[in-house]
């Protein structure tokens, strides 16, 4: 199994990443793509990734969160990371109007000057979006025939997005969303519609906690040690969420852990 997106640069991982990766593995993950969100993190993300060859890579970008610090050294740093052989694509970048932690003006330039790298090193990239559909699209469409691959990271849309990503042959990638029967409903109800060799998953470690997973551990805590476990979540549930997926779109879940993964080799040249 490969969790294509996780966030172990966070300080939620710094006292503990030898046993979260050794409890990863335990669980079948083979290999896990440490999300960068800024430069800084980025290089934090590479630096990782380089400690634990053929089990981390990661991935070099800025975040729409961080677009405000984007600047013009900030290209030639994501390009000197991309240099390295276990960071594999450009991102995470994309558009998020949801909170505008930096503005929309901010947020576009900063998109597309990671589509333009993305075009120019012919690397993949991992897309984030969120409350910015038209947008984004229309960027996507914009560089897409140049673009060697590209990921909608934590799909969390409905049929009608998820429709029109498909038709800009973009794969999709499945978090603990979809373990979510009240908000993960609208991507309960179209994810088959997903062509098996477009899809891949991810834990958002440690956010995205799967909603259902109950942990045996949890019987013998009281409630409040309960709510600490619960509130990390961890590459060594991503057999979770493939087993989730694979009862909603009644698949076999070993096949699609095999096929998630092979879709995750092709797409990132791992
Ligand atoms: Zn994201």
């Amino acid at each position: 199994m490969i969790d294509i997106g996780l966030n172990l640069t966070s300080n939620q991982f710094q006292n503990d990443i030898d046993v979260v990766l050794k409890n990863a593995q335990a669980a079948g993950v083979e290999i896990m793509i440490v999300t960068g969100t800024s430069v800084e993190q980025s290089q934090e993300a590479q630096r990782l990734s380089s400690e634990y060859p053929d089990l981390l890579y990661s991935t070099a970008g800025i975040h729409p969160h961080d677009a405000k610090s984007f600047s013009n050294d900030s290209i030639k740093s994501l390009g000197a990371l991309l240099k390295h052989d276990q960071v594999v694509a450009v991102g995470e970048c994309g558009l998020d109007f949801n909170r505008n932690f930096s503005t929309p003006a901010d947020q576009l330039s900063c998109f597309e000057a990671q589509l333009e790298l993305a075009v120019e090193l012919r690397m993949p990239v991992f897309l984030h979006q969120r409350d910015a559909h038209i947008d984004f699209l229309r960027l996507v469409k914009k560089y897409r025939s140049g673009l060697s691959g590209a990921v909608a990271h934590c799909f969390t849309g409905d049929q009608d997005e998820l429709e029109s990503y498909l038709e800009e042959d973009l794969y999709i990638g499945i978090t603990g969303w979809i373990c979510d029967e009240r908000r993960g409903k609208a991507l309960q109800d179209c994810v088959d519609l997903i062509p098996a060799d477009r899809v891949m998953v991810e834990t958002d470690a440690p956010y995205l906690f799967p909603r259902d997973l109950k942990l045996s551990e949890d019987v013998s805590l009281s409630g409040k040690d309960k709510k600490r476990r619960r509130s990390r979540n961890e590459p060594q549930y991503l057999p979770h969420i493939i087993k989730t997926l694979a009862q909603i779109t009644a698949k076999d879940e070993f096949e699609l852990a095999r096929q998630t993964a092979a879709n995750s080799r092709r797409f990132f040249r791992l």
